[in-house]
């Protein structure tokens, strides 16, 4: 029998999915897939919090799978071989996924667009994790937007909220009749240690769609990082797709256009990526792509580790290491420490976040550094530098937030400062003036 595949990747739910309801649509039975990517996985370290959770997803997903009265496929290996032993095992008659914007899924999914046309079989990608896409919010002069404000204006014109923020309607098609079960394909689901992973025992996961209270004050309450519920804290389930960001702006749309503000950001460069996939690795500004980075190790070690004497860098950088989020701010602070006060490589720092953060989103995080860093299409001001001290005294002013994650702070074991804060100011000014070719 010819069945449709739908190929789970950043959306690890079955309600309010794009390509899950249009697969649900055509006439064969669908089969979710879900395919553990050794060319991702092989370099992760063993224990890594994002590998608990989708594991954990994973389970979540094909146990929901099995009481609609179907399943779930998980297979694990390098995409392609997966794919032709797909076919060897099934008729296949399409294959439905959602579209990917990163660098390298963009590669693969090209890839195996062109080894399933070779054997006649439809793959068809669809629009889910962005509101907007590629090519879908242009300049009057239709080249992609570089002005945040000038995107997100044009992002708000052309916003049809009874449309652009309705949900597919995969769950209410998702049931037996639609369904095929994995049948002789299905060799069960991995275990971690089948992956070559250990749990994560430490990562904990914010509930999936926040209180409506906590959307509502979100303009006054997200820029204070001692509170546990001052922002969505939504990040990790954009990332995986376990809440549909349709549903997430809905909320936003009626209760707090601030919090709608931060995710048209996200749409943002989402976007960007997509259409400049170098800026991964490089600068966009090529005026920008020779800075006379500083090399200092023991530096770059003691920010790493949240001892750099400078409280709010330190307790930002703990909170990551210790719980695999960072708040905001604390990410602005820590960041622009790093690429303006100790003058070092942007990507240093966001390989860093890379490899800690459970909400790392490749787009977010670069988009982010170089915009701390002054290299990206969007910029602060490569003059701009945020002091630490004034951060501090602004939204943190009672310590609440540094004492949380620095309990020595003000005692005789906590460091001295590595770096004079007005010294290393004025070193990167001089360095970047110099250096902007
Ligand atoms: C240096 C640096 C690196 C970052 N790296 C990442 C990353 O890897 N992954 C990531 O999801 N976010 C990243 N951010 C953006 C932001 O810090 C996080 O999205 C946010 O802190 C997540 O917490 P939340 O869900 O409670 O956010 P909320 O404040 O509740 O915002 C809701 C959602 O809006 C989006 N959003 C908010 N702020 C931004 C922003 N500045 N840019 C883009 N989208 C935003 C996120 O999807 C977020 O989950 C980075 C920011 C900086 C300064």
């Amino acid at each position: 029998m010819k069945i449709t595949i739908f190929w789970h990747r950043r959306d690890l739910r079955f309600e309010d999915n794009a390509g899950l309801a249009a697969a649900l649509q055509r006439d064969e039975p669908v089969l979710p897939l879900f395919i553990y990517d050794s060319t991702i996985l092989d370099k992760l370290p063993r224990n890594d919090a994002r590998l608990t959770f989708i594991f954990d997803q994973v389970a979540r997903l094909a146990h929901e799978a099995h009481e609609a009265g179907g399943g779930l496929l998980v297979r694990h290996g390098a995409v392609l071989e997966v794919f032709r032993q797909l076919l060897r095992d099934y008729d296949l008659a399409a294959v439905y996924t959602n579209e990917d914007y990163e660098p390298y899924a963009t590669e693969r999914d090209n890839a195996v667009a062109r080894l399933l046309e070779k054997h006649g079989v439809a793959f068809q990608q669809f629009k889910d994790q962005v509101i907007f896409a590629k090519e879908e919010v242009l300049t009057k002069n239709g080249k992609p937007h570089k002005v945040f404000g000038a995107y997100a204006k044009t992002w708000q014109a052309q916003l049809k909220p009874e449309h652009d923020f309705k949900p597919h309607p995969s769950a209410r098609l998702f049931k037996k009749e639609n369904l095929a079960s994995p049948g002789r394909g299905d060799a069960g689901r991995p275990t971690l240690r089948d992956l070559g992973f250990e749990r994560h025992e430490q990562y904990t996961v914010p509930a999936s769609l926040p209180p409506a209270e906590v959307v509502r004050h979100y303009d006054k309450t997200r820029d204070t990082p001692a509170l546990d519920h001052g922002t969505t804290r939504q990040s990790v389930h954009l990332r995986f797709g376990t809440v549909s960001v349709r549903a997430l702006m809905q909320e936003a749309n009626h209760l707090n256009k601030k919090l709608l503000n931060e995710l048209i950001w996200r749409d943002f460069f989402m976007m960007l990526l997509w259409h400049f996939p170098y800026t991964a690795t490089e600068a966009y500004d090529p005026k920008m792509r020779h800075l006379p980075y500083r090399h200092a190790p023991a530096e770059y070690q003691a920010w790493c580790e949240g001892r750099t004497g400078v409280p709010l860098v330190d307790a930002g950088m703990r909170q990551l290491n210790q719980t695999g989020y960072l708040h905001n701010r604390a990410r602005i602070v820590a960041a622009g420490f790093l690429v303006k006060h100790l003058f070092m490589d942007w990507r240093l720092g966001e390989h860093y976040f890379s490899e800690k953060l459970l909400d790392y989103d490749m787009s977010n995080n670069v988009g982010n550094w170089q915009w701390m860093a002054g290299t990206g299409a969007v910029a602060a001001p490569w003059f701009r530098i945020y002091s630490p001290e004034s951060q501090q005294k602004q939204y943190d002013p009672d310590f609440a937030y540094i004492k949380k994650w620095v309990p020595e702070y003000g005692t005789a074991t906590y460091p001295a400062p590595i770096v004079d804060l007005k010294a290393g100011r004025s070193r990167a000014l001089d360095a970047i003036r110099k250096g902007r070719t």
